[in-house]
């Protein structure tokens, strides 16, 4: 029978970072069904995820009480813990006696090793409230600066870049300006799967007469609407942008007056750019030399060209390099600053922007004020009331090596699952097993609770209100429609209340209270006001003045950084740490698919979209599994230096030939078991996007 609901509730969705506003049908206390609202970056629509992808709420395996490890049982690395099973490994404990325990053993740590013996990873999950409490309480409450979240897995280089060449590392522009722009570069991105609003948007762009440009060694989805498609060979980004460079520079291309005006550094980066003619580069990354010099001439000269990016440049060891190179694209054609133009990083989860902004980054305090700086310190121990470390943290890599070191000995991991997404996931696992005291909490028993000592059970996104900033840079309102389940409580709560466990005099009554805080102590929203979000819902920052109208458009006049100007790096060509080799020939890429999210704890419970992708599949080339000898649909086996996976191939013509595709999210074939945890020494980002590996049917 037709269901009617009780009551609608306006939220926005709760996975990717194009942020589309969308309405909760709720029935007892149920969600029924999701519909689409004119948000500024949907105006309506949502894909699959935000339209199927809620019933994992009232999931029978969400976390209802909190649990204590049992006396006695051993932390194994690898634990594959069945949910199910939990009473194997767990016993239930009361509210109190599970924050008593969490507190108590990171204060044992404290006293006896020292502040930095503690870590938090927060989460871009999370609301931007959540995020600023998350981290206030590791730099107070643990005392160091070692918080980080899956920023760094995933855009820490394009943030490092930025910061470097422009001052700031949001994006420029919103996606919705590909509407205003001449020409696009989409460049190390799948739209179509992972920012499927933000494709549509381009489609439509597309068939008003933007010329796409699609850079990727992928012949994905939106390769059918590109004017050109670049499938370079993969690892050789710098190359191609280089050899673009080379174009623009040597072909008399370049923006003078905006060179002159607007930057700094370019000399270096014209000499720099000679030695990577197109017809140089063309062998290493397989494009032909005309179709460089073509679309070098198309991005310089066009009216507005606007490039976006994904995790295909970032998580590289030369993610740095890559952006620093789209950055020098801009600056040398003055393609920034104005609408259609610009650098837009796709920022992968729904809050990755926002819980970045807040301080949950062991560098940074909120608003991206360097611990580092005396000055911003002395604001933040004023506001907090207690001094703060002087140095900064470690990020999340580095904790899971101090943490197998015996440095790291107690954690607290609030919404992430690194025993899944991190790099060389056995090595990770083993440093999660090897913690005195790990506290997680999160909605379900995740493969890193599996590990915990204590387990407190939180709400889902639509069982709490806070702010949560896209993509685009806007600061949208996410209402609660539903309460948590059994005795689970909001995270606002449990981070609160293990706080004043550790000593601080916390009296948060209501989340504005938390955002009035942020927005005091973080000019770039200092100008928006809770009573402002609940009327507009969204409010574009910078919005440094009450009433101010938000600016989704920036660096009209100057770049953020201490002389205004933007400033050219060049980048040499730096390989992958590991290439393909005998031994391990093939080059593995990973990923997400449409229907999954991440490490699948979300998705792969929620009932439509565990029923498009039930099963593990690896992507290869059709040609390349006949030369294997198997059939799509037959299991083989992917096996790296650090571990090894089973799967079921699946032909897909869009991978290149020689390497193969896998997407995180899949618990029984963990993909980040093979991959590499070599780092780009700036930004620490892992090099999720390629390692060797060999391939075996079976
Ligand atoms: Fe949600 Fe992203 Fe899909 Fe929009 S495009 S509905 S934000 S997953």
């Amino acid at each position: 029978a037709l269901q009617v609901p009780d009551k609608t509730v306006d939220s926005v969705c709760p996975y990717c970072g194009v942020g589309c506003q969308l309405t909760y049908h709720v029935k007892d206390n149920t969600l029924i069904a999701v519909s689409g609202r004119d948000g500024p970056a949907n105006h309506g629509r949502l894909c699959v995820k935000g339209r199927y992808g809620f019933d994992y709420v009232r999931h029978p395996q969400r976390l209802t009480v909190p649990l204590v490890r049992r006396e006695g049982v051993p932390k194994r690395a690898d634990e594959t813990l069945d949910p199910a099973r939990w009473q194997e490994v767990f016993r239930e404990a009361t509210w109190d006696e599970a924050l008593d325990l969490a507190a108590a053993g990171w204060l044992r740590i404290r006293d006896r090793h020292g502040p930095r013996a503690l870590a938090g990873f927060g989460s871009a999950k999370g609301s931007n409230e959540e995020a600023y409490l998350f981290q206030k309480l590791v730099r107070t409450g643990f005392r160091s600066h070692n918080v980080d979240h899956c920023t760094r897995l995933c855009h820490a280089s394009s943030v490092a870049a930025l910061l470097e060449g422009i001052g700031s590392a949001a994006v420029s522009n919103p996606v919705m300006d590909v509407m205003q722009a001449e020409l696009v570069i989409v460049i190390g991105a799948n739209p179509s799967v992972n920012h499927p609003v933000a494709a549509t948007w381009i489609k439509n762009a597309v068939r008003e007469g933007t010329r796409l440009v699609l850079c990727d060694p992928r012949h994905s989805e939106l390769a059918r609407h590109a004017w050109r498609h670049l499938a370079f060979k993969p690892d050789t980004d710098v190359a191609l942008l280089n050899a673009l460079l080379h174009v623009i520079v040597t072909e008399g291309l370049v923006d003078e007056a905006f060179i002159a005006g607007r930057t700094e550094g370019f000399e270096a980066l014209r000499e720099h750019v000679q030695g990577y003619s197109p017809e140089a580069m063309a062998p290493l990354c397989g494009i032909e030399a005309g179709v460089i010099r073509e679309v070098g001439r198309a991005y310089a000269t066009s009216r507005a060209s606007m490039i976006l990016w994904g995790m295909g440049v970032s998580q590289h060891v030369h993610g740095t390099d890559n952006a620093r190179c789209l950055i020098a694209l801009a600056l040398a054609t003055g393609q920034i600053g104005r609408p259609g133009t610009g650098l837009h990083p796709l920022r992968g989860q729904n809050n990755v922007q926002g819980a970045s902004d807040a301080g949950l980054i062991p560098m940074m305090l909120p608003d991206y004020q360097r611990v580092t700086d005396p000055g911003a310190r002395a604001k933040f121990e004023r506001l907090w009331g207690v001094p703060l470390d002087d140095r900064p943290g470690l990020t999340v890599v580095e904790v899971m090596n101090a943490a197998l070191a015996g440095e790291i000995r107690g954690m607290y991991i609030m919404g992430e699952n690194p025993a899944m997404s991190d790099p060389d996931v056995n090595h990770a696992r083993q440093a999660l097993a090897a913690l005195d005291h790990l506290v997680v909490q999160d909605i379900f028993l995740t493969e890193t609770a599996a590990l915990a000592d204590v387990v407190l059970p939180a709400s889902a996104f639509p069982e709490k209100t806070g702010t949560f900033t896209n993509t685009d840079r806007t600061v949208q309102l996410g209402r609660q429609a539903l309460e948590p389940p059994g005795q689970a409580r909001q995270d606002l709560w449990i981070i609160q209340a293990l706080a004043q466990r550790l000593g601080l005099p916390w009296r948060y009554t209501d989340v504005s209270e938390v955002f009035d805080e942020m927005r005091h102590s973080m000019p770039s929203i200092a100008g928006i006001t809770w009573e402002r979000l609940q009327r507009e819902h969204a409010v574009a920052y910078p919005c440094t003045q009450e009433g101010a109208p938000g600016q989704p458009v920036v660096f009209t006049e100057r770049f953020p950084t201490p002389s205004g100007r933007g400033r050219f790096v060049p980048a040499d060509i730096v390989p992958a740490a590991e290439r393909p080799d005998a031994d391990y020939p093939w080059v593995l890429i990973t990923g997400r698919q449409l229907e999954h999210w991440h490490t699948g704890s979300m998705t792969r419970r929620s009932r439509v979209l565990d029923a498009i992708e039930p099963d593990p599949v690896a992507l290869i080339h059709p040609l390349d599994l006949e030369a294997l000898g198997a059939r799509p649909g037959e299991v083989i086996t992917l096996q790296s230096r650090r571990g090894e996976v089973s799967l079921y191939a699946r032909a897909d013509e869009s991978i290149p030939r020689g390497a193969v595709f896998v997407a995180f999210c899949y618990y029984e074939a963990a993909a980040n078991r093979l991959t590499n945890p070599a780092l780009d020494p700036v930004a620490k980002i892992p090099e999720l996007k390629y390692c060797a590996v060999r391939v075996r049917v079976g």
